[in-house]
């Protein structure tokens, strides 16, 4: 089969890979029905993350179980399963609790922009849909993977509430199912962060009440401006640098939340600054698994359709033009669809 490998700086390549197989008993075989690309992986494709041997790509999957270990229980082949980009066993005291991406066990699944994929822990990471969906449905069932989770998490991190007052930081595709997860959570004002046009106007399809295009100091101000002096309830950073996450902790009202969720590149708090911000912070690689069954529900029943973030869609042999086009902003998440075999 042919996957996806990051050589270099803006070097992506399709080549020939071996065929994944079952390695331990927990394993499971995947043919991936869709793939994508994240904005995390612009990290290293734009080199900010060093790259030190050719590197395969991919952690957000779906697709129909092929073959399953001698100890898999829960996952059979033929099912249409989501699974999340840590494996986890779902039963170590961490994913008791609900923090799966911090399983005793966990594994990245960083093989996934792939036509097939093995996916270890299958029991505890992959969550089966009620039936093989229509074609209409994988895109947003793709994006319980992870992008959709991580907003998820983003909003429930925050504390969003029914009535809540929420501001989102970011307008890449975990930012915009920020601004949907805190609508579906029942946030009564809800500001997205944006400059541009066409996701501002995704952000208001996923319910964003008002768009704030200024940053930095000025964006904090806006959202002061907005809130009566008052900050906001839930503050949702989505992007991971220092100016974004200084300006959610200043966006807050006293005793508000702030979730982050972009990987930090870069950022550090001051300790007498947080100390007199009075806020809550509650952030990390989410925990998606906790999510899945929840999640899939609410696509299954078309009460959210998360996949409208995908807006450009490509066969999986032309992924390096689905990195360009978003490393260029051309694309706000680029989907994949691997050649039927
Ligand atoms: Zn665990």
């Amino acid at each position: 089969m042919r996957g996806t490998v990051l050589y270099g700086p803006r070097d992506v390549r399709f080549e020939e890979r071996e065929i994944p197989k079952i390695i331990k008993p927990s394993d499971a075989i995947i043919r991936t029905s869709a793939t994508c690309v994240c904005g995390s992986d612009l990290w290293p494709y734009r080199g900010i993350n060093p790259i030190p041997q050719p590197t395969p790509m991919g952690h957000e999957y779906c697709g129909i179980v092929e073959e399953v270990g001698s100890a898999v229980r829960t996952v059979k082949p033929g099912q249409f399963v989501i699974g999340s980009f840590f494996a986890s066993d779902n039963t170590c005291p961490n994913c008791q609790i609900g923090y799966q991406s911090s399983c005793r066990q966990r594994e990245l699944v960083g093989t996934a922009q792939a036509p097939v994929l093995r996916v270890p822990l299958a029991d505890g990471t992959l969550v089966a849909t009620p039936d093989v969906p229509s074609d209409e449905m994988v895109p947003s069932l793709l994006s319980l993977s992870d992008v959709m989770g991580t907003g998820w998490f983003a909003a429930d991190a925050a504390n969003v509430n029914p009535g809540a007052t929420v501001a989102v930081i970011g307008d890449g595709a975990v930012g915009l199912l920020g601004v949907l997860s805190a609508k579906q959570m029942g946030a009564k004002r809800i500001i997205a962060m944006s400059r541009h046009e066409s996701r501002q106007r995704l952000a208001q399809e996923f319910g964003a009440t008002d768009i704030v295009p200024e940053r930095g100091e000025e964006g904090v101000a806006r959202i002061q401006e907005l809130t009566n002096g008052i900050g906001a309830d839930s503050v949702l950073e989505c992007v991971g640098t220092q100016e974004s996450m200084t300006q959610a902790i200043s966006s807050t009202r006293k005793g508000g939340y702030v979730s982050y969720v972009g990987v930090p590149h870069g950022v550090l708090l001051d300790g007498q600054e947080l100390f007199f911000a009075h806020v809550h912070l509650h952030g990390g690689p989410a925990p998606v698994r906790r999510y899945l069954p929840k999640l899939i529900e609410l696509v299954w029943n078309s009460k959210i359709n998360p996949g409208k973030v995908f807006d450009l869609t490509l066969p999986l042999d032309q992924v390096a033009e689905g990195y360009r086009a978003m490393d260029e902003r051309r694309a706000i998440k680029t989907l994949l669809y691997p050649k039927a075999a």
